[in-house]
């Protein structure tokens, strides 16, 4: 896979957050978000026309709290959220794990090698301290949501249980139909298992995937790292310059 050219101004960018924009930490809410991160966000939408959306595991509430003052248009919990307007306030959701998330919490109390992260309306259960612990993590989320419209999925050290039907290319494809999104070819950056759903969502649409880090991957094009995809951020053509400059022709 080879780097991708830089976005241009007719593009909509769809970008995973953690591991994508950010490093991963050994616990989502310990991850480091560059100081000048919100500002090159807020740049690189101005200049796709605002055609710009972070589609997250995390609730879109948790991406708003780590990008203040910025807000951007996004699909939260995989795309059971989602945003256009980025001045509305995702609407609470109505969780469908009844009481899953307090009896594994009960079940892992104690475990310093797991961590539950409840979301509401999805459950994660990390296992990044252990990962010889990948099975027992997988079986112990199972069976705490046996029998409820939930599916499991596997990430990078957790397995999450969310809305049965609801993944990131599901999201993709709901943005794209939806001003200012579409019309516009999209591109999709991603690092993780999930976000496969939405580079192939992207290419289906005409668009590019764009793979971040190591792994498979249904993507035409890669980046190292967050530091590599915001580099690749940066360099988005800017509506000045449009006219002097050919836009990338992928
Ligand atoms: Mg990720």
């Amino acid at each position: 896979m080879r780097p991708p050219p830089p976005p241009s101004i007719t593009d909509a960018l769809f970008l995973d957050f953690d591991g994508t924009l950010v490093e991963l930490a050994e616990r989502p809410s310990l991850v480091q978000v560059p100081p000048d991160l919100p500002a090159l966000l807020a740049c690189a939408a101005a200049s796709v026309g605002e055609a710009l959306a972070i589609v997250s595991g995390r609730r879109l509430a948790s991406i708003d709290a780590l990008l203040t003052p910025m807000r951007f248009s996004g699909a939260g919990l995989h795309g059971a959220e989602l945003r256009t307007d980025p001045r509305e306030t995702a609407p609470p959701l109505e969780s469908v794990l009844d009481g899953a998330g307090q009896w594994l919490a009960a079940r892992i109390d104690g475990d310093t090698a797991l961590w539950l992260e409840d979301k509401g309306a999805a459950l994660a259960l990390h296992y990044r301290g252990a990962p010889q612990r990948a099975d027992d993590a997988e079986r112990l989320l199972r069976d705490a949501v046996a029998g409820l419209e939930v599916e499991v999925i596997a990430g990078k050290y957790v397995f999450e249980a969310r809305p049965r039907g609801v993944d990131k290319g599901g999201a993709v494809r709901a943005l794209m139909q939806r001003p200012p999104f579409a019309g516009r070819r999209p591109l999709y950056v991603g690092d993780d298992a999930t976000d496969e759903d939405g580079i192939r969502a992207a290419q289906a649409l005409g668009g590019v995937g764009i793979k971040v880090g190591e792994g498979s991957s249904a993507a035409t094009f890669h980046l190292d790292n967050p530091a590599a995809v915001r580099a690749w951020l940066a360099a988005v053509v800017k509506p000045g310059q449009a006219a002097a400059e050919e836009p990338a022709q992928i």
